[in-house]
């Protein structure tokens, strides 16, 4: 082990107040990252899902500075909701209420600093914990006078139509291209394309030695529905805390995805600022 990576980095907590001013002033779009500390199998730390969305913000900032919209990374937001992986060792959660107000008090931060947009992404598949962020979004920027989005991959798109309050033409919701082929089995958790990008991010805090010994689920639709039932029920279904093929990922694919998916996000934000 290193002595491990900043995820503050590049963010506006490394940032002094009045580079803060002069961003804002150039019209700087804020960026933020949406995830939780949730257990990820024998393999992955416990922040995979702030340290993801972290990852592809930092590309996707890059990819707008040469497109020239100038941009802000907000620090990761990463207490949330974990239904489903509540009762593992190492989740911690909070309720819903509890993120939505946190959320909304963080977005009404920004008014004062004078940013006009932002972008938010979720690292964290939990259907709920997506649809707390989307209201939280919603009224934060509303209450900060913002324009708020979430930027939103297909499988998050689908997370969040299971709401029966789900609105098609919501305009909070920028939906996003993304890279990951679906695959045979269901690879949602800690497997593959999570372990892929971990590795090729933060290559120091993926056990690789132990990757080799960890058999795929080989879970199907109807896996999991059961799984996201949550607590118990995720416990019973995926003892060892994944769900997916962890053994099948690849660091040099993990990177591709990365510079991939950070591009498709940059070029959704900028389709929605008409650039
Ligand atoms: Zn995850």
């Amino acid at each position: 082990m290193t002595d491990g990576y900043s995820i503050f980095y590049r963010t506006m907590a490394d940032m002094t107040y009045l580079e803060v001013v002069e961003a804002s002033k150039k019209g700087a779009v804020v960026l933020w990252g949406l995830g939780v500390i949730e257990q990820h199998g024998p393999h992955l730390p416990l922040a995979t899902d702030v340290y993801l969305p972290y990852a592809l913000l930092r590309r996707a900032a890059d990819v707008l500075e040469a497109k020239g919209i100038p941009s802000v990374i907000m620090p990761p937001f990463y207490w949330g909701v974990n239904h489903v992986t509540g009762l593992f060792p190492g989740t911690f959660e909070v309720r819903p209420e509890v993120m939505a107000e946190l959320m909304v008090d963080l977005i009404k931060s920004l008014k004062k600093d004078n940013f006009k947009n932002l972008f938010c992404i979720s690292g964290h598949g939990d259907p709920l914990h997506n649809w707390t962020a989307l209201n939280a979004i919603k009224r934060g920027g509303k209450e900060a006078g913002i324009n708020a989005y979430f930027v939103c991959t297909p499988p998050f798109l689908a997370r969040l139509k299971t709401n029966p309050a789900f609105d098609p033409a919501d305009p909070t919701i920028v939906p996003a291209e993304h890279s990951v082929e679906p695959k045979k089995f269901v690879d949602v958790h800690a497997g593959e394309n999570e372990t892929s990008a971990m590795w090729s991010a933060f290559p120091d805090l993926v056990r690789s030695d132990v990757l080799g010994s960890l058999k795929s689920t080989d879970y199907g639709p109807e896996d999991l529905a059961e799984w996201r039932k949550g607590r118990e029920h995720a416990l019973r279904k995926t003892p060892d805390g994944y769900l997916g093929d962890p053994a099948a990922s690849d660091k040099e694919m993990g990177r591709q995805r990365v510079l991939d998916d950070g591009r498709f996000l940059a070029e959704a934000i900028a389709g929605r600022l008409n650039h």
